[in-house]
């Protein structure tokens, strides 16, 4: 079971694919009702530590603790449905369906009936503010709009931590302000725990309440958007120093 109001935390975790480290011990931890920023140059582990804190990646060493659970070696699926969701860099909606059956599929896939998946798919888009894109074909909708779609329907899993993998990818400055507050409005009024990855640094370090900042498989930085802008190593780490 969710267990309410307890963390999302990586305690000493390394992940190493080979001899390679793409991470090493690394400790960071997402609260309930804010949104967390995680940056860092390419390569640095951004989605390796996603993977990790979603299932689809176990620790080598190190524990992944949902309140105090060790759930490193939880598979995905068993950790959405503990409240864990994700969204991807590159969208995984299928193609063949509408928006609104999307998000239905992941209700029935929850057991829930088709009738109340589709009222709970409409009641997501209405939050979201896309409630226009319902009877869209998901193929070739536009990429804002995809990207939009794939939040709503990690947040059909009623989500107590949402973690989203460059969902501003490829947006306007317009686009990604827009996303901006739905991020903050998930946090917010769903009492998420977000985890932000974005190469668009401007908006994670607008909308975070804390920041941590990977370099080479380690966080080199943590804190608030002060403590970040002011790091000698975050812009050491950015400058290839
Ligand atoms: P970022 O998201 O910050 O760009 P990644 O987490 O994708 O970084 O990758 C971190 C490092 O780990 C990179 O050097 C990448 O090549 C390596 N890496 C990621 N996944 C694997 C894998 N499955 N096998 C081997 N190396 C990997």
């Amino acid at each position: 079971d969710q267990q309410k109001g307890s963390s999302l935390a990586a305690s000493g975790v390394t992940v190493a694919f080979g001899g390679f480290k793409a991470l090493t011990d690394v400790t960071m931890s997402i609260t309930p009702g804010a949104v967390h920023g995680l940056i860092g140059p390419n390569g640095a582990g951004k989605t390796t530590m996603v993977n990790v804190l979603t299932g689809f990646q176990a620790p080598t060493t190190g524990a992944i603790l949902l309140g105090d659970t060790d759930i490193g070696t939880h598979k995905a699926h068993k950790l959405r449905r503990n409240g864990v969701a994700r969204t991807f860099q590159a969208g995984r909606l299928f193609a063949g369906l509408d928006v609104l059956d999307n998000l239905a599929v992941t209700g029935v896939g929850l057991g829930h009936s088709r009738h109340a998946s589709e009222v709970e798919a409409q009641r997501v888009l209405d939050w979201m503010g896309v409630s226009h894109l319902a009877d869209m074909p998901a193929m070739g909708l536009p990429y804002t709009d995809e990207r939009r779609v794939s939040i709503a329907r990690a947040l059909m899993y009623s989500p107590s931590f949402l973690l989203l993998d460059e969902p501003a990818a490829g947006m306007s400055e317009a686009e990604a302000e827009d996303l901006s507050q739905v991020i903050a409005r998930v946090a917010a009024e769903l009492g998420c725990g977000v985890l932000l990855i974005e190469h668009n640094v401007g908006l994670v370090l607008s909308v975070s309440h804390h920041v941590y900042v990977l370099d080479a498989g380690q966080i080199i930085e943590e804190g608030d958007r002060d403590v970040i802008l002011s790091s000698r190593k975050v812009r050491d780490a950015y400058l290839g120093a």
